[in-house]
């Protein structure tokens, strides 16, 4: 399968070019750190590309102070990784092991070379690409999330952290291993979120996490983006990638994860160019790179609540948050990328079990609560059979509710004949479930099948029943169908396929009425849409005085 980076060690290593190393000279400056001293600390902000001219740099583990990695950086090399795109925060520490000499470049600066320059920016990006993989395969990281297995506010840490393809290291509460008892006896045998060794998150949520780590941006409201993509699905990703390589200053406003729906699939099979399958995540994580190395930027988790049109024609959204509103953003033009959510059930207590035994995606996180226990996935779609097929390797065995008599007219025939075939999986038609037990965790379901009733212990439920679109946001500016999908094209009375009722408001993928649901339309609209974006902010800009 395709992953998110090259492999760090297998890489060859390619000195920057002189003239590359010449032009970082003209925008930066010379700096000198004695042996010993921190060159850029946890929790800095990556807001300059250093380049080391003399000496030796060594990342250093946060909890001990000793050298966490063997290999260091020396003349030639440089530092940071792919968070220095989005002007993320630094999560690891870098010191001089010798006394040292560098070239220091403003962040900014750095960017606007890159992008004039593309084989100095191709090279960049594919050594932090690939940090960013070794980090994340190494599990070594500074962020450390102990407690998933208990606690439902640790675990949406955990699952934000994993699907946003941040490196970070996971403990359970029962682990006897010497390093989990360690780490735990940090912050006294309680779940939490530790950041290096000084800082503990109180009450951890993604969003605190996003803030220390720089993921949450400053939002500046004075400026007036040319573009705002809402949704960072595989729609909102291409649109992100698009609309930077045409120059469009465009932000992406995402409420959980770059990655949308697609980031919850291990395996997307039927997206060209993969043909041993790609997982959502990786997919889009390569999308993001890309659309910030053209220079869109991210900000997340924020969810956008409502929007209003200004009297100059551009559109003001807020943001969630505890700020009074103040958490706005502007942009002469707005993408609507929002896609749609999973359904819940009316069952009793679905609430309070929601990440403590049930769950509505199927990823590597999600499958390691399915060892020595039975699964269950309610559902007749692909994704559904997707899910049943990939935790089948993880679980006793998997129990696939669907209401229907057959999986033919909702599920693609390649995957329910897999299903079918499997004898890790069992195919319930003509079936509910309709109760779930168990006080602090899942114990048990009770399933229906025509008139009689069992119950299948188990401790992972899957609810993969089909989904509503993401548009209340939209306080009613662009024009929906009875189900809330945004109405765009001749339904809308446009002559463009993407635009919607509101002028300068468009709308692509799963949220668009009409719209085929896949990875692959998701992003070719996410594509199209931007060179329609661009006329309408060029005529816009036109008719201004
Ligand atoms: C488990 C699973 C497996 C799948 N497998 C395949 C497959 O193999 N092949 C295939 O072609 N398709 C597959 N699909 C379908 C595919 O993933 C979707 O069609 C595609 O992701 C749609 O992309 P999108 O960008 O339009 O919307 P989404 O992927 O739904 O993304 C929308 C994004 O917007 C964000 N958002 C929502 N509201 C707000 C708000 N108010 N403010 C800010 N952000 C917001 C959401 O958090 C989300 O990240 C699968 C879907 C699932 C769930």
């Amino acid at each position: 399968m395709e992953t998110l980076g090259q492999d760090l060690e297998t890489m060859r290593r390619v000195p920057l070019a002189q003239d590359h190393v010449d032009a970082i000279c003209a925008i930066g400056g010379e700096k000198f750190y004695p042996a010993g001293s921190i060159v850029m600390d946890m929790g800095e902000p990556l807001d300059r590309f250093v380049y080391v001219v003399e000496g030796e740099v060594e990342v250093v583990d946060p909890y001990t102070d000793e050298r966490l990695l063997p290999a260091s950086l020396g003349p030639t090399q440089f530092m940071g990784e792919i968070g220095f795109l989005n002007g993320a925060t630094n999560y690891l520490r870098m010191r001089a092991a010798v006394d040292t000499r560098v070239i220091e470049a403003p962040r900014t600066a750095m960017l606007d070379l890159m992008s004039r320059v593309p084989e100095l920016s191709d090279h960049i990006i594919t050594v932090f690409a690939a940090r960013r993989r070794k980090q994340y395969e190494l599990k070594n990281s500074a962020v450390k999330v102990i407690g998933a297995d208990r606690n439902a506010a640790v675990q949406a840490v955990e699952r934000f952290l994993s699907r946003n393809r941040i490196p970070f290291q996971s403990y359970d509460m029962d682990g006897r291993d010497a390093e989990t008892v360690q780490v735990c006896s940090l912050i006294g045998h309680e779940p939490a979120v530790i950041l290096g060794r000084d800082t503990k998150l109180d009450d951890p949520t993604p969003r605190k996490v996003a803030q220390y780590l720089g993921l949450d941006l400053d939002i500046c409201s004075q400026r007036t983006y040319d573009l705002l993509i809402v949704g960072g699905g595989p729609a909102g990703v291409a649109a992100a990638v698009y609309a930077g390589s045409e120059g469009i200053q465009a932000l992406v406003v995402e409420d959980t994860a770059v990655g949308g729906q697609a980031g919850t699939s291990s395996r997307i099979e039927n997206y060209m160019g993969f043909p041993t399958g790609i997982s959502g995540t990786d997919l889009t994580w390569r999308g993001q790179v890309q659309a910030m190395k053209f220079g869109t930027r991210f900000v997340m988790p924020r969810r956008v609540e409502s929007v209003s049109r200004r009297e100059d024609g551009a559109y003001c959204v807020t943001l969630d948050g505890d700020n009074n509103g103040s958490d706005e953003l502007c942009a002469r033009a707005v993408l609507v990328a929002t896609g749609v959510q999973y359904r819940r059930l009316p069952l009793d207590h679905l609430e309070e079990l929601e990440g403590a035994g049930v769950f509505y995606s199927a990823t590597e996180m999600e499958a390691r609560f399915c060892a020595r226990t039975d699964a269950v996935v309610i559902g007749g779609g692909n994704s559904a059979g997707q899910a049943a097929m990939f935790l089948s390797r993880a679980a006793g065995h998997v129990h696939l509710v669907v209401r229907g008599s057959s999986l033919a007219a909702s599920m693609s025939s390649y995957l329910s004949q897999r299903l079918e075939a499997d004898p890790r999986i069992t195919i319930h038609y003509h079936s509910e479930v309709t109760a779930l037990h168990g006080d602090t965790w899942l114990e048990a379901i009770t399933l229906k099948t025509h008139q009689s009733e069992r119950r299948i212990d188990t401790r992972a439920l899957f609810i993969m029943i089909g989904a509503a679109p993401n548009t209340g946001w939209l306080s009613g500016l662009a024009e929906t169908d009875e189900k809330g999908f945004v109405l765009t094209g001749a339904a809308a009375g446009q002559a463009d396929d993407y635009a919607t009722t509101a002028p300068g408001i468009f709308a692509v993928g799963d949220v668009r009425a009409h719209s085929v649901k896949r990875v692959a339309s998701a992003v070719g609209e996410g594509s199209v849409v931007v060179s329609r974006i661009w006329q309408y902010l060029d005529e816009s800009r036109r008719q201004s005085p």
